[in-house]
């Protein structure tokens, strides 16, 4: 068993953008099976349980599971929205070999894949980095943006004043989020915004945006036209047809069809689809977050856990 403290040691940003390479480059070569995740919510109830089921095959078959109980109202407890466990469980007999803490797993690993996608779609000239939102979810992903570009300037807003330049070290804070978004070559949005925080007429030719925050069909972070302008990379095309607001708002106002959906990062990753096409080219990555990653995280976690004698032993 690995407590939230195990996992950040042994989960380096850096190691974990590697990892995440991995893990979407095995989703294009159809390594595993990364069934659309189930969202639990019963009438009323304002929290949700999301079930995240994967499975490797190959040499080294995995089972693995997140079980995420995502609680709005936790920022005012100063606690995660993300709580629960990512489980392992043996691919030959099904044994459970492992539980992790999620909210490490969840915060560091959605940040690798942001760089990730950073790396292989921003402009390498870009320099100034915006970063909308200073929740869990800000801080790495301001040091996985830094692992993988040489931002001079980091312009971050989020929707309390002041709250960017108390939790993030070494940004400017923009009184608005249309500032912010106006300065940058890059774009982060990390919030629980529900209606667009990111106007077309406010972005830069060239502009890559990762797009994190929006994961349910009914909110989102940017406004029809930026999608509808920009080339649309996703980890899923199953999760952005059925989960991703920024992707779902336009195509049920009939400003793109499904066909926007440029590639799948994972399908950029081995060659199979192609990237950024120009440097004017807006690109945006869709990032909904995938079992997989979790999977893949989990067992880099559990192998240091075992080779450097740390966590708990139980037997369940
Ligand atoms: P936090 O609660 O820690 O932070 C939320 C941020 O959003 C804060 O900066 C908050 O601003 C801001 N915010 C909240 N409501 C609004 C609003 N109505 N308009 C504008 N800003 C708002 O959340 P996390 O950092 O953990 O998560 C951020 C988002 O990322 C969530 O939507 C979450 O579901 C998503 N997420 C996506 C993952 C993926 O794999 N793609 C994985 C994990 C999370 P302030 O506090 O200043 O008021």
């Amino acid at each position: 068993m690995l407590d939230e403290h195990a996992v950040r040691q042994l989960l380096p940003m850096d190691e974990c953008i590697e990892l995440m390479v991995d893990a979407l480059s095995a989703v294009a070569r159809g390594e595993v099976h990364n069934p659309l995740r189930a969202m639990v919510q019963p009438p009323g109830e304002e929290s949700v349980l999301a079930l995240m089921p994967t499975h490797r095959g190959g040499a080294a078959r995995l089972w693995g599971l997140k079980t995420l109980a995502i609680f709005p109202s936790n920022a005012a407890r100063g606690l995660d929205l993300h709580q629960g466990f990512v489980a392992l469980l043996d691919g030959e007999t099904g044994e459970t070999r492992a539980l992790l803490n999620a909210s490490a797993i969840t915060a560091v690993r959605t940040a690798a894949v942001s760089a990730v996608a950073t790396r292989v779609l921003a402009r390498g000239d870009a320099r100034t980095l915006a970063l909308l939102g200073a929740g869990v979810q800000a801080k790495p992903h301001l040091e996985a943006m830094r692992a993988v570009r040489d931002f001079e300037r980091v312009v971050a807003w989020s929707r309390t004043p002041g709250r960017a330049a108390a939790e993030l070290a070494g940004v400017e804070e923009a009184p608005t989020a249309e500032q912010a978004v106006r300065a940058a070559d890059v774009v982060v949005t990390v919030t629980s915004a529900s209606e667009p925080i990111v106007r077309r007429e406010w972005l830069r030719p060239g502009v890559h945006i990762n797009a994190v925050g929006s994961a349910f069909p009914n909110v989102r972070e940017l406004d029809s036209a930026t999608v509808r302008d920009a080339a649309f990379f996703v980890d899923r095309r199953e999760s952005a047809l059925n989960e991703a607001g920024d992707f779902l708002f336009p195509l049920r106002e009939g400003a793109i069809t499904e066909e926007h959906i440029r590639a799948e990062l994972g399908d950029v990753l081995i060659g199979a689809a192609p990237g950024r096409q120009t440097d004017d080219e807006l690109t945006i990555f869709e990032s909904l977050g995938l079992a997989v990653e979790d999977l893949v995280a989990a067992e880099h976690v559990v192998a240091r856990a075992n080779a450097e004698n740390v966590g708990a032993l139980v037997s369940l």
